[in-house]
């Protein structure tokens, strides 16, 4: 075994996706897979797909490719609004993309058409979040305007909620999404089949509190992590440890808990803090800032403090763990969604599958 590692648990992603496709389908609402934070992970990928979700999304074309390379047999969809110069590969990689551009639209159309393809679009809607989306005032003449693109099917509106503004998804702001819907039904005749609610934000608000006429949710982190994303509590069912960062000590040493000698900032440019708690027991582990943001590991070990951390080392006291430490000795660490991404990511994280 080499460390760091990280353990991924695809049983449990999947009974995860599982426990979100079953609680979305008794209030009418069909799943989208987004595996993102794995940084197009392919095992990742088809413990998701493997759950009944009807869509997988990433934020990356590069991650659908490997998907579609990879053979899963779900529609992929584009989460980040297309750049115009990605359009020619993604219309022949992606059925569906999040839109809210006509000139990006427009050039959907002609890739589209010149591939022969029919090329879905969700119309983003911002409803307070301030990220992607149209205004609500102008989401009718954009939805004409893109109703009549040839190689082009409008196929529904969508809105995020919770990423950029904090705003909470609510009944009264996802009402005023169905509403748009129906508007864009009347206007133009389509059936618009998606009314997507938004994110892990939205799941606290099912199955009772959302209304009628949303159709689907995007859902990343609380599959992955099993926590809605609002008040951050546990999906009934769903697994809190399908990933585990696991971590070996390199040194350990009583050390005071305060340096010695004039004080200027630390290897990041941050000026220093410390609080004096006399001598305490001190690890390093072989894990840094290249590899994790550290804020967001939660040691296993009750006792165990995270004090800090350089590129490639993490300090830690363990003064109060009660286990037995050694050099060698491994620490555990359950992931939130930034330590997930970002552990993920780093290419000297193992990645073990279990
Ligand atoms: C990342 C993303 C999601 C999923 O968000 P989670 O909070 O992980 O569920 C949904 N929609 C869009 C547009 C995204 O970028």
């Amino acid at each position: 075994m080499s460390y760091p590692s990280i353990t991924i648990n695809t049983k449990y992603l999947t009974e995860n996706a599982e426990t979100m496709v079953r609680l979305c389908g008794s209030a009418g609402i069909s799943v989208m897979a987004i595996g993102k934070a794995c940084c197009g992970d392919i095992s990742v990928a088809r413990a998701l797909t493997a759950a009944g979700v009807k869509w997988l999304g990433d934020s990356r074309l590069q991650n659908l490719m490997t998907f579609k390379k990879a053979g899963i047999d779900k529609p992929l969809c584009l989460l980040r609004l297309p750049m115009l110069s990605e359009v020619s590969q993604l219309v022949s990689v992606a059925d569906i993309s999040l839109v809210s551009e006509m000139a990006t639209a427009q050039a959907l159309s002609q890739a589209a058409v010149s591939q022969g393809v029919v090329h879905k679009i969700i119309l983003m809607v911002d409803l307070g979040d301030l990220r992607e989306g149209l205004l609500p005032d102008d989401v009718l003449p954009a939805a004409r305007f893109m109703a009549d693109l040839p190689g082009i099917e409008l196929h529904g509106i969508g809105v995020n909620f919770a990423c950029y503004g904090c705003v909470m998804p609510s009944y009264q702001k996802l009402e005023q999404l169905v509403g748009l819907a129906n508007d864009i039904r009347l206007a133009t005749g389509l059936s618009l089949p998606v009314v997507s609610g938004g994110n892990s934000a939205s799941v606290f608000l099912v199955p009772n509190k959302i209304p009628v006429g949303i159709t689907q949710l995007r859902l990343g982190e609380s599959i992955l992590l099993g926590r809605e994303t609002v008040y951050r509590n546990p999906v009934p069912g769903c697994h809190l440890d399908a990933f585990t960062l696991s971590c070996e000590i390199i040194e350990l040493k009583e050390k005071p808990s305060v340096p010695d000698g004039e004080l200027c900032t630390d290897a990041f440019g941050n000026p220093p803090s410390f609080v004096d708690k006399g001598i305490r027991r001190r690890a390093i582990l072989g894990i840094g800032r290249q590899d994790v943001i550290v804020d967001g590991l939660i040691p296993f070990d009750h006792g165990a403090d995270i004090l800090g951390a350089s590129s490639d080392h993490l300090i830690m006291d363990v003064t109060d763990v009660a286990r037995p430490l050694e050099v060698g000795s491994v620490l555990k660490f359950n992931v939130q969604y930034s330590a997930l991404l970002t552990s993920m990511q780093s290419s000297y994280v193992n990645k073990i599958y279990l």
